[in-house]
């Protein structure tokens, strides 16, 4: 059994745990696409000093990579790290008052997918285990928003089960 604790992740690149958001970063690529930028490819990933691959070149997948970006995890917590994600989608009314600029996302289900990782209590540890539940009839006749309220009672009923 797992038992992430609260701002605990799982690295997207190594599987190990990240123990504390000021242990992580978010990384993504941007990329211009007809004169936009466009966000993709997000990865919640260990910081290199706290990666088990820091002697060599720690969890970022990235690389190189033309248009590699990333910011501490810490900047996607609280209100501010709202305000930060949603920043992806739009820029708000007062950086961009005529709404000229488009969402920076065109994959909203990798997008919503890190949003709930970064904010969803429970969710990190409880998507281990979706696969378990689904096979095991948890989520019939669910709709969309009940299957996010019951994220810590699948972490109890299926975290023991792993
Ligand atoms: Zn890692």
């Amino acid at each position: 059994m797992l038992k992430l604790q609260k701002n605990q992740w799982i690295c997207d690149t190594c599987g190990e745990v990240i123990n504390a958001a000021s242990e992580g970063y978010v990384e993504w690529i941007n990329e211009e696409v007809d004169g936009e930028t466009q966000c993709r490819d997000f990865h919640i990933v260990h910081q290199k000093v706290f990666s088990p691959r820091k002697n060599e070149h720690g969890c970022y997948q990235h690389g190189e990579e033309l248009g590699r970006s990333d910011l501490p995890l810490e900047n996607f917590m609280g209100g501010i790290g709202i305000a930060q994600l949603l920043s992806f989608i739009d820029l708000g009314e007062i950086i961009d008052p005529d709404n000229e600029h488009d969402p920076r996302i065109n994959n909203f289900r990798e997008y919503a997918e890190i949003f709930r990782r970064l904010h969803l209590p429970f969710y990190e540890e409880a998507r281990l285990y979706f696969e378990m539940a689904k096979k095991d009839g948890f989520f019939d006749g669910a709709n969309e928003i009940w299957v996010y309220s019951e994220l810590e009672e699948i972490v109890k009923r299926y975290g023991d089960k792993v």
